[in-house]
């Protein structure tokens, strides 16, 4: 190894990771992920008791927070909010929902709501949120976080793809995608018939080939994906992989799996902060 010339103080570059993501828990029977800034951190759904929350928090080897700036929730299905009212009083947070969500849900007195609407964005802390409404059974919607650079795309439980859906992807970095179920599993599996006709039908969930099939279309900038809301009956973590494995084929993207019981933090990049050089500042 050659020596390096050591960069003066005032030049030295600055890095930190512009955003985390952590998947505290990913399926039907729970879904929490956890964003953070420098200065924001929400938790998107609150599918899992508080107990389970901080069995997860645990086993991260952090301690569960005191206060949440925001429990933002995606649809109104038990797996998603079963618990947003308990984590609103505990943590003393906000929940943000859009107008569909709120009519099918009630919270406890004293729970601070903000409703948006299901195509605008809004900021929340230093996070730029962008929704997207997705066919469910159930009012969803897809959600893209921006901050300093960086996009993450957070989109589960959906039956098809809107053809609008890739182009509201195109600037993540990192994009959290549902890959639900394999189509053979599923129509050969134990679950009765007409539960088989919801999740296959176009306001269900995303099988791996449609899950791919995204996959396939998006932008260049996705350098990490995360495969979630695995059915744990009708798929395996495996066979999801590999279909994922098969579009992403030639590309630079770092493959990730969520599981339902095991948090996974996703190992994004820190980012280099721009922040003007002591010569520049001499020339002005
Ligand atoms: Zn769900
Ligand atoms: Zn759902």
């Amino acid at each position: 190894m050659g020596s390096v010339e050591p960069l003066a103080r005032a030049d030295k570059p600055r890095y930190r990771r512009a955003v985390r993501i952590t998947v505290l828990a990913s399926g039907s029977g729970g879904n929490v992920t956890l964003i953070e800034t420098e200065t924001t951190r929400i938790l998107v759904d609150a599918g899992l008791t508080q107990r389970a929350l901080a069995g997860r928090f645990a086993s991260l080897g952090r301690e569960l927070p005191e206060k949440f700036d925001a429990i933002v929730l995606t649809h109104a299905h038990g797996d998603h909010i079963g618990h947003a009212g308990a984590y609103a009083q505990r943590f003393d947070a906000p929940v943000f929902l859009t107008e569909a969500t709120a009519r099918a849900l009630r919270m406890p007195s004293g729970v601070r709501t903000r409703v948006f609407g299901s195509k605008t964005a809004f900021d929340l802390g230093d996070l730029e949120i962008r929704p997207l409404p997705v066919p469910h059974d159930a009012p969803q919607i897809a959600l893209v976080f921006g901050h300093a650079g960086q996009s993450v795309g957070l989109v589960t439980d959906l039956g098809a793809v809107p053809d609008s859906l890739p182009d509201h992807l195109r600037e993540c970095t990192t994009l959290l995608l549902e890959s639900n179920h394999d189509r053979e599993q599923l129509a050969r599996g134990p679950y009765p018939e007409f539960l088989k006709k919801r999740i296959a039908s176009g306001v269900g969930h995303l099988e791996n080939a449609q899950c791919a099939e995204l996959l396939r279309a998006l932008s260049p900038a996705t350098r990490h994906v995360v495969l979630m809301h695995l059915s744990q009956t009708n798929n395996s973590p495996s066979l999801a992989r590999i279909v994922a494995e098969d579009a992403l084929r030639g590309r630079e993207v770092e493959l990730h799996v969520a599981r339902q019981d095991t948090p996974l933090s996703v190992p994004i990049e820190p980012v280099l902060v721009a922040r003007p050089a002591a010569s520049q500042l001499r020339l002005f």
